[in-house]
């Protein structure tokens, strides 16, 4: 998988990709991340990106023939994606999708973010959550790691990946490790019993426990099983 940010900051996303996983995925080939500097694309003796917004207001605009010209040097892509608080929700459906792609193009905005026009240059505006960052990097590391882990080779144990939080549109259940008593608070005893089976049933219990207090509205859509439903129904009844 081939990835290009395009960035007003590489200095801010160039040491992420140069740890943990992504620095060996890209170590052995399997990912490849250039990370372009907006600026190199700005006008004038100064580079000048951005400018003051048509109609008035507070901020500053990035330019759309500045964002064009670094997004067509960028080369071809199968995604070209814009990060904005003001897109479309990404969510691990929407990673998933990336993941099977081979060129993402990742344009990080600033300021007011860019002049409107840039969206008739992109395949897609994605946003990362229903709040407002700085700037588009920690947005476009967000798709990167996401869409990432999802390319075969990245993660070791591809298994791993089956109960995450979202894969069947439940939240993962909860996890444990030694010591099996941490100041007063015991590992559930089903986890210690060595009985496959039981241990199945009380992780599917707390992921659909878990998703019924923490985000029930996924349960709409969640991929769950007869059984499942009706445990469910019984974690309800209990409150
Ligand atoms: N005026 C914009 C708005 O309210 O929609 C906010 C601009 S924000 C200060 C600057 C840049 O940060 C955006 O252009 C975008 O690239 C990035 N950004 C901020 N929040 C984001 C989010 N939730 N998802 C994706 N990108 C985001």
């Amino acid at each position: 998988m081939r990835y290009t940010l395009l960035t007003l900051f590489p200095g801010l996303v160039r040491p992420w990709l140069e740890e943990s996983l992504i620095a060996k995925a890209r170590e052995r080939g399997l990912l490849e991340v250039e990370v372009v500097d907006l600026r190199a694309y700005g006008l004038g003796r100064h580079r000048a990106v951005d400018d003051t917004p048509y109609g008035g207001g507070a901020g500053m605009v990035i330019r759309a023939d500045v964002a064009v010209a670094a997004l067509e040097a960028a080369g071809p892509a199968d995604e070209v994606i814009l990060l904005s608080p003001a897109g479309e929700p990404f969510t691990q459906g929407v990673a998933e999708d990336l993941a099977k792609k081979g060129h993402l193009v990742l344009l990080c905005g600033r300021y007011e973010g860019f002049d409107a026009r840039v969206e008739a240059f992109v395949t897609r505006v994605l946003s990362i959550g229903d709040y407002v960052l700085m700037g588009g990097e920690v947005a476009a590391l967000a798709v990167l790691e996401a869409t990432a882990r999802l390319v075969p080779g990245v993660i070791g144990d591809p298994e791993s990946h089956r109960e995450d939080s979202f894969v069947r549109g439940l939240l993962d259940f909860p996890h444990y490790t030694r010591p099996p008593e941490f100041r007063g608070l015991k590992v559930p005893e089903v986890l210690l019993s060595g009985n496959h089976q039981e241990v199945l049933r009380f992780r599917r219990k707390e992921a659909l426990r878990r998703t019924l207090a923490f985000r029930p509205e996924l349960l709409r859509e969640a991929r769950i099983g007869a059984l499942e439903a009706a445990w469910l129904a019984e974690l309800d009844r209990e409150g």
